[in-house]
C-alpha cells in the first residue's frame, strides 16, 4: 500500500469515486457521445476531486496513488464512457509518468505541479505514420544546436494533442542509431512554432477522447527540455511508461466489462419472450456466465500484474498479458451483450451499442494484441534458449 495515502482513506475515495461515475459521468454519458466533447462542468470537477494528480507523488501536488491504486481506480471509472478517462488520464499516465521516471528534479519541479492540478495537459507522442508497432524505428529527428534541439517530423494518432498544453515527445537524438538507444524523450510546449496540431481525427468509437496528427517543422526547443538531461534514454522510458500504461488500460476494460455484463443482466431479465423474461433461458445464461468468468479472471490477472508494478518487481509481462487477455475479453463480452439485447443492442443511444464500439481500440493502442503476443511469448521462451 502507498505511503501516501492509507487502505481506510484509499477507500473512501474509492466509493466516492463510485458515486462520481453513477451519479455524473454516466447520465452525462449521451452528451459526450453527441458534443464529441466532456462538459467543462465535469472537467472542473475531475480537477476538485485531485483526478489529474493521483499518481503525482504529494511532494508535486498529487495524490500519490500507487499502481495498484491507480489500477482499482481505473476499475471503478471504467464503468463509464472512455472518453471521461481520457480528460486525465494522459497527465496521469503517458504524460507525467515519463517525467517522473525519468526526469530531472528541475523537470519535475516544472512540470508535475501544473500536471498534477490539471492546470497544464499533457500528451504521448510516440506512433509516426511509418511507425506504429515497431516504434523503435521512428523517424522524428531532434537535432542538437547549442543549447537547442530543432525536431523535425510528424507524429500520428496523439490522444489528447487537440487540448495539450506540453507534449512529451519521443525523437531520434542519435541520426546513426536506427534503434530504440538513439531516442530521446523531449518536452514541447504548445504555441512553441512550428508545431501544429492536426483536425481531431473522425473515429468509430471512444467519442470525446480526441485523437490527431501532430507535425514538427524546425521546432526549437531549450535542450534543458531533454527529459532526464541525457540523450538515449527516450525509448527505454517509453517502455517502462508504457507498462503501467497496459496495466491501465487492462483496469479499465475490466471496469467497461463489468458495466456491460450488468446492463446485459438486467435487460435479461426485463425482457420477455415466450412468456417469460429471456434470462430464464439457460442460452442467455450460458453468455452471461462465460462473460463473468472473464471478467474475474481478468480482474484477478490486472491486479496482479499492479500490485508486481506497485512493488518495484518486474510487471512487463503480467502488464502484457492482463493488457491482451481484458481488451480480447472486453471485446467478446460487449458482443454477447449485443446478442442478449437482440436488435435493441444495435440501435445508437444504447449503452451496450457504444461500448461495443468503444471497446474495440483497446486492441490496438498501447501495443496491439499481436505485439503483447510476441512480448509475452519472448519472455516465456528466454527461460529455454
Ligand atoms: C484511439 C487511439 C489513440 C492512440 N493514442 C496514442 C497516443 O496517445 N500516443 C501514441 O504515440 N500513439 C497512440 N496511438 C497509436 C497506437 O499506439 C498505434 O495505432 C498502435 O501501436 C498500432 O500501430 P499502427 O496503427 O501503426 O499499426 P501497425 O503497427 O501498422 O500494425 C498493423 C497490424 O499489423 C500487426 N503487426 C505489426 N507488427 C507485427 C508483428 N511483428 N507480428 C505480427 N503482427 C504485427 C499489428 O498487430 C496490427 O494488427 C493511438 C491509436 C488510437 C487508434
Amino acid at each position: 500500500m502507498s505511503d501516501n495515502i492509507d487502505e481506510e482513506s484509499f477507500a473512501a475515495f474509492l466509493d466516492g469515486m463510485r458515486r462520481f461515475v453513477r451519479e455524473r459521468l454516466v447520465p452525462a454519458e449521451q452528451q459526450v457521445e453527441e458534443e464529441d466533447e466532456v462538459p467543462d462542468s465535469i472537467v472542473m470537477e475531475m480537477m476538485n476531486l485531485g483526478l489529474f494528480g493521483i499518481g503525482i507523488p504529494p511532494e508535486y501536488g498529487g495524490l500519490g496513488l500507487t499502481v495498484a491504486q491507480e489500477a482499482r481506480l481505473s476499475i471503478v471509472l471504467g464503468e463509464a464512457s472512455a472518453a471521461f478517462r481520457f480528460v486525465f488520464m494522459p497527465n496521469v499516465g503517458l504524460g507525467s509518468r515519463s517525467i517522473l521516471i525519468s526526469g530531472t528534479d528541475a523537470q519535475k519541479r516544472a512540470y508535475l505541479p501544473r500536471l498534477a492540478t490539471g492546470a497544464l495537459r499533457a500528451c504521448f507522442c510516440l506512433t509516426e505514420p511509418g511507425s506504429g508497432s515497431d516504434a523503435a524505428s521512428l523517424r522524428t529527428a531532434a537535432r542538437r544546436d547549442g543549447d537547442f534541439y530543432v525536431i523535425n517530423g510528424s507524429k500520428r494518432f496523439i490522444s489528447n494533442a487537440p487540448r495539450a498544453d506540453i507534449f512529451v515527445v519521443m525523437a531520434r537524438t542519435d541520426a546513426q542509431s536506427s534503434s530504440g538507444a538513439g531516442i530521446s524523450a523531449i518536452i514541447v510546449e504548445r504555441g512553441t512554432p512550428g508545431l501544429q496540431v492536426g483536425p481531431a481525427e473522425k473515429k468509430l468509437g471512444q467519442r470525446g477522447a480526441p485523437i490527431a496528427d501532430v507535425t514538427f517543422d524546425d521546432v526549437r526547443v531549450p535542450a534543458e527540455n531533454l527529459i532526464g538531461g541525457r540523450e538515449g534514454l527516450g525509448f527505454s522510458t517509453a517502455m517502462k511508461v508504457l507498462d503501467a500504461g497496459r496495466i491501465s488500460v487492462a483496469a479499465s476494460a475490466v471496469g467497461m466489462a463489468r458495466r456491460i455484463i450488468d446492463e446485459a443482466s438486467r435487460y435479461a431479465v426485463q425482457r420477455t419472450q415466450f412468456g417469460q423474461p429471456i434470462a430464464k433461458f439457460q442460452l442467455i445464461q450460458a453468455m452471461l456466465a462465460d462473460s463473468e468468468t472473464e471478467y474475474l479472471a481478468g480482474h484477478a490477472l490486472t491486479l496482479q500484474a499492479a500490485e508486481t508494478l506497485s512493488r518495484g518487481g518486474d510487471a512487463r509481462n503480467l502488464a502484457a498479458a492482463a493488457k491482451y487477455f481484458c481488451s480480447e475479453s472486453v471485446s467478446r463480452i460487449a458482443d454477447r451483450a449485443v446478442q442478449i439485447l437482440g436488435g435493441a443492442g444495435y440501435i445508437s443511444g444504447h449503452p451496450i451499442e457504444r461500448f461495443y464500439r468503444d471497446s474495440r481500440v483497446l486492441r490496438i493502442y498501447e501495443g496491439t494484441s499481436q505485439i503483447l503476443q510476441l512480448v509475452i511469448a519472448r519472455t516465456m521462451l528466454k527461460g529455454f534458449e
